[in-house]
């Protein structure tokens, strides 16, 4: 997690500049230069755009879209992230590298980019974040002063779905991100209908395989760890035998939630590999930390005490395995597979309910 410091509101306050950014999270060190000339560089910070809200998909989702707002100009931060303070959560950062962060720990629902940038300029950060299969869904928006057709279509080239131009205008702005938040959350939709499992939510094998193969890529070109869990269910099938498929089914379920509500990280994924089985994979974590989120998920489980007779400790457990590697050239993720799975027969073979790693 990356430390977020102060909010907005105090350092406005103490660079002596009006309080309008309420529950807007910053890099402070971005706003040691905010002036109180903001609304003479951007007319219409106080703008009433008479109805333009955040998308009707989000309201109906019951949350406020997510927006992330980059720029290295303070000034710009303070005034683009007032557009939206009212009905959007908008966190300001003040450079790429922070941004690329931030999107992988909170997946916002929308990039606002600048695309000069002393550090890392907004065409490579986007050219980033797409190539991320973490975050390449994630829309963003180029506001740029420079604004000749061919920089316009490199921004869209690499990825952008809107270049906006400075000074904005914050009609024109929400009405933009309004509609591709819009068309975000439709998209997230029908995505997670393709990649669901239709009994239990989770992710379904397909994504699994998808996501496997990408975080591999990922962590060979980083050298980075990561780690997969394999669950299976207990005696499953004398559970079927014993309360009915129904039940079963509604077990599962139950599993499926337990496991996937002890994640913690939104890089992390569950999925149900298959029968009662399910599969966890972690990015960038080594053994000790693989470990330690298993046996969270032992005590999920157990914490559910959904009744299982004639079986011991007489409520339903998994199994779990636990495998870490650093992806070689030569080696596939099926590598990792095996091991997390060979982990998984010994914890069965030791008796189950147990981790084994
Ligand atoms: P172990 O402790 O060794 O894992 O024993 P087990 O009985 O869980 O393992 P086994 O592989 O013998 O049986 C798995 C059972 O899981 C059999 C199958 O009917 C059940 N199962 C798989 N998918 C589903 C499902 O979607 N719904 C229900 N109700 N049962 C399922
Ligand atoms: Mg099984
Ligand atoms: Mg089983």
């Amino acid at each position: 997690m990356i430390p977020l410091g102060g909010k907005t509101i105090k350092c406005m306050e103490r660079a002596g500049a009006p309080p309008i950014l309420k529950n807007v999270h910053c890099i402070p060190e971005a706003f040691s230069e905010v002036s109180s000339h903001a609304t003479d560089t951007f007319p219409g910070v106080a703008m009433n755009d008479q109805g333009f809200g955040a998308s009707p998909e989000f309201v109906r989702m019951g949350r406020r879209p997510r927006l992330l707002v980059v720029d290295d100009d303070p000034v710009n931060l303070q005034v683009i992230g007032s557009y939206f303070e009212e009905d959007h959560d908008v966190t300001l950062v003040g450079s790429a590298a922070l941004a690329l962060e931030l999107c992988r720990e909170e997946l916002p629902d929308l990039l606002l980019l600048d695309i000069v940038m002393p550090d890392l300029d907004g065409l490579e950060t986007c050219r980033r974040l797409k190539a991320d299969p973490l975050t390449r869904e994630l829309p963003v928006i180029f506001v740029t002063a420079q604004a000749t057709p061919q920089e316009e279509t490199d921004a869209l080239n690499v990825g952008a779905v809107d270049c906006i131009t400075k000074p904005v205008n914050p009609a024109v702005v929400r009405a933009r991100v309004r509609t591709h938040l819009t068309l975000k959350a439709q998209a997230d939709f029908l995505r997670s209908l393709a990649f669901l499992d239709g009994l239990t939510g989770v992710a379904n094998r397909r994504r699994f395989d998808e996501f496997m193969d990408a975080e591999w890529r990922r962590s060979r070109r980083s050298g980075a760890t990561m780690a997969l869990i394999m669950v299976d269910i207990d005696n499953f099938k004398h559970y079927n035998d014993t309360y009915g498929h129904l039940a079963g089914d509604v077990c599962l379920q139950a599993v499926a939630r337990a496991l996937n509500g002890a994640l913690k990280r939104a890089q992390d994924l569950m999925a149900r590999y298959g029968g009662e089985e399910f599969a966890c994979v972690l990015p960038e974590t080594d053994l000790v930390g693989g470990r330690r989120l298993a046996e969270t998920l032992l005590e999920a489980v157990r914490d559910l005490a959904i009744p299982h007779d004639g079986v011991p400790p007489g409520s339903v457990t998994i199994s779990l395995g636990v495998a870490s590697q650093v992806p070689e050239r030569e080696a596939a993720p099926e590598n990792l597979l095996a091991k997390a799975d060979a982990r998984l027969y010994e914890a069965k073979a030791g008796g189950r309910n147990r981790v084994e790693g």
